[in-house]
């Protein structure tokens, strides 16, 4: 069946909607590109066909190229002639004499915006929810059909650099303000209605670049301004990226060049940085991870199999502190009624008052309405009381950080709820199978770890006990979709995975302090590695005490265990600032002083850890905060901690900011090739000690070069 079924009205106007068998969304592919190259053929040598309409009968207009076939391209001439074979498609399409509209009734994202940037007009519902944009920046990928030569022509040079570069969604209403498209519609029929109608308004449609006297909107690359501007963009773009995202400077180079070359070099120049990034690793690094892995993990992948969906109709939440008041917002924010409890009504009010504030700010920016944030608050209820749980059908618990607090509310909150629910701890570095021997039903005992400001962070670290039954798994799993948060499942360990790997990087950090690295070159390496805060400012952030803490902790839990524990050797230097008084942010100085929205490295550490003469390479230092933290998420696949590849990546990505552009920690390992990952970490170990010594799997991997999996 073809992907196109085309409709001729009786006035002339024919209409093309798009609809791709077997796929759920419209994507630009060779199946629809030959049947849409058939359409054009057919308007412009079909006399009786007076212009064309282009929608689609699915819920979205296209959501852009088939990244299965972009995966599957052999090499850089490959990617190069798909694209200029789609060009030649568009380009007829807008050159055939007739008016052609693109009636946008979903989602046109990428290739499907680039489809309708080729049509004489776009006319969009005005829903604003239908997202418009190029987002493929995001996947280290260029707009190759036409996006970094139309969007210029159409909205400027500037308008154009952001969408490409940012790749960011456009609601309806902006793009009308912004000129990207031409009306807006307010159903199905009136937007039919109106492509019909501007078809028949404008029988000789042609593009403005296609018009003698074309100019672009606010100067092409000659212009004084335009110069101007792209004289600073590429290093606003550098000193954001550190050259990490080859595409952001390919997209600059493909609209700067264009606005120096007529339409059709441009659009060469723009298919040659096209392949160059759909051939990079960067690309292949953000696909395998932020395209595959993320959604098969969102499909369920760690989700035990054939278990009914359940939904969470009533949730309570144990202590309404910085945690729970999160977790309160975003689950009456997804509909859920939610008991927030704490042990005195004021702090439980508090609690409830978190989320009047984020939604007082969202209504006067616009993004929220009064009512909505009305129905939202009603929906929680801060309490004292445990018998307001009766009827939740999951408590999370968020009391502090204390194995007796913990049992304590453990206790009193079963004795409230149903034999039915589940128990959740949001325990950040407690095992959970230790913590549910307070529980009377340990099967239904599963720990939730939220990430700080849970509002703002995607991700959640679903952690199994040794107890923890697939149902309670699963009703875990289902909760998480349901408030809008990527899960990932792991096995309990101590620090599960997300704090134990997070751990590694900032530690590192710090012991390079210890052996006489200038800090600033400790934190500019960590900015090159692409981590979104360098090591000793993190470490300020999430305090040094609290560092301490937990080493503290896990000394003593191993020592009841009998098993040995070694300080890492960035410990001295947490103890020694610690003992200072330089706790970090929270107390305004640690190893930076901390000011009004402003910091400063204390001028005293180099006097503390005086600089060596010798000072190691950049490329050393990047490597030590890169390998420690893939070499120990290894380590937690090899001791059963992680359960998954997909987990591994999107966890340390999601969680704390991996740098994305290397697809996570176990694609770093990929990437690279599991030999020279092992061959490069004996050296690491011997310079720089034992625990760069590779993960025995990985050891075993690299004898024939195999990867994780
Ligand atoms: P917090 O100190 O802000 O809040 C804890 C709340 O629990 C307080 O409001 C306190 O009054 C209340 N509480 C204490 N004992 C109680 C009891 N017996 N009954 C009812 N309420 C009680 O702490 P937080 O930062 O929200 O952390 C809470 C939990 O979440 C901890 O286990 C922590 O390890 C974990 N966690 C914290 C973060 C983070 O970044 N802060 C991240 C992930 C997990």
């Amino acid at each position: 069946m073809s992907a196109i079924e085309l409709q001729v009205g009786a006035d002339g106007i024919a209409v093309a909607t798009i609809n791709l068998a077997g796929k759920p969304m419209n994507v630009v592919n060779d199946d629809l590109m030959g049947p849409l190259a058939a359409t054009v053929e057919r308007l412009a040598s079909d006399a009786s066909i007076k212009g064309l309409v282009l929608t689609s009968g699915k819920g979205d207009f296209c959501a852009g190229g088939d990244l299965d076939r972009l995966s599957r391209l052999p090499d850089a001439q490959a990617a190069f002639d798909v694209t200029t074979a789609m060009k030649a498609v568009l380009r007829k399409m807008e050159t055939s004499g007739k008016p052609v509209v693109a009636a946008i009734n979903g989602h046109a994202l990428g290739g499907g915006l680039e489809i309708a940037l080729a049509c004489h007009a776009r006319i969009v519902i005005d829903d604003a929810r239908l997202k418009l944009g190029q987002p493929e920046v995001k996947l280290g990928l260029l707009p190759g059909g036409g996006g970094t030569v139309r969007l210029p022509r159409l909205v400027g040079i500037q308008a154009a650099l952001q969408i490409c570069g940012e790749g960011n969604d456009i609601a309806p209403s902006k793009a009308l303000s912004m000129g990207l498209v031409t009306q807006l519609a307010s159903d199905r029929d009136d937007l039919l209605a109106k492509a019909r109608a501007w078809c028949l308004a404008n029988p000789k449609a042609r593009q403005p670049w296609d018009l003698p006297k074309f100019r672009f909107p606010g100067g092409d690359s000659r212009s004084p301004a335009v110069v101007q501007m792209l004289a600073i963009a590429p290093s606003i773009a550098a000193a954001k990226t550190w050259g990490n995202y080859p595409a952001v400077g390919h997209i600059m180079s493909s609209i700067f060049e264009g606005g120096l070359l007529d339409f059709e070099a441009a659009s060469v120049v723009e298919s040659r940085y096209f392949a160059a990034c759909a051939t990079s690793q960067v690309a292949r690094n953000l696909i395998n991870t932020m395209w595959y892995q993320l959604n098969a993990l969102k499909k369920g992948a760690s989700r035990p199999a054939g278990l009914p969906q359940r939904k969470v109709g009533k949730l309570g939440i144990l202590g309404a502190g910085m945690m729970g008041a999160g977790i309160a917002y975003v689950s009456a924010r997804a509909g859920i009624d939610v008991v927030l409890l704490d042990t005195t009504q004021e702090v439980a009010d508090r609690g409830k008052a978190y989320s009047q504030g984020l939604l007082d700010k969202a209504v006067k920016r616009g993004r929220s309405t009064a009512d909505k944030r009305d129905a939202l608050l009603a929906r929680i209820q801060p309490t004292t009381r445990y018998e307001a749980l009766v009827g939740c059908d999951l408590v999370v618990e968020a009391v502090f950080e204390d194995r007796a607090v913990k049992a304590e509310v453990t206790k009193k909150a079963e004795h409230a709820i149903g034999a039915d629910a589940v128990f959740a701890s949001n325990t950040s570095t407690l095992p959970i199978t230790g913590l549910a021997q307070a529980s009377v039903r340990p099967a239904q005992f599963i720990g939730l770890h939220f990430f700080s400001p849970v509002d703002k962070m995607p991700l959640v670290e679903i952690i199994v006990g040794k107890d923890t039954s697939p149902e309670t798994l699963a009703r875990g799993f289902d909760y998480v979709m349901q408030i809008g948060k990527t899960p990932i499942v792991v096995n309990d360990s101590r620090g599960f995975y997300t704090s134990r790997v997070f751990g590694t990087y900032v530690m590192e950090g710090i012991a390079m302090l210890a052996e006489g690295v200038h800090p600033r070159s400790i934190e500019v390496a960590g900015l090159q590695a692409g981590m979104p805060m360098p090591p000793l400012a993190l470490q300020d952030e999430v305090s040094l005490s609290l560092g301490l803490h937990v080493a503290d902790q896990t000394k003593t839990d191993l020592a009841a265990e009998g098993k040995p524990y070694a300080d890492h050797p960035g410990m001295a230097v947490v103890r020694h600032l610690c003992e200072l008084g330089r706790i970090g942010k929270k107390a305004g100085k640690g190893f930076y002083d901390w000011g009004e929205g402003d910091k400063s490295l204390w001028p005293e550490l180099t006097r503390l850890y005086p600089t060596a003469a010798q000072q190691p390479e950049q490329r050393e230092l990047i490597d030590r905060l890169m390998f420690a933290q893939a070499n120990e998420t290894a380590r937690c696949l090899e001791e059963g901690v992680l359960r998954s590849v997909g987990d591994a990546n999107i966890g340390s990505i999601m969680g704390w900011g991996f740098a994305p552009f290397q697809g996570g920690t176990l694609q770093f390992i990929n990437a690279m090739g599991t030999r020279r990952f092992v061959e490069r970490s004996r050296e690491l170990s011997a310079r720089h000690g034992a625990r760069f010594e590779p993960a025995a799997l990985l050891v075993r991997l690299a004898e024939t070069d195999a990867p994780v999996a």
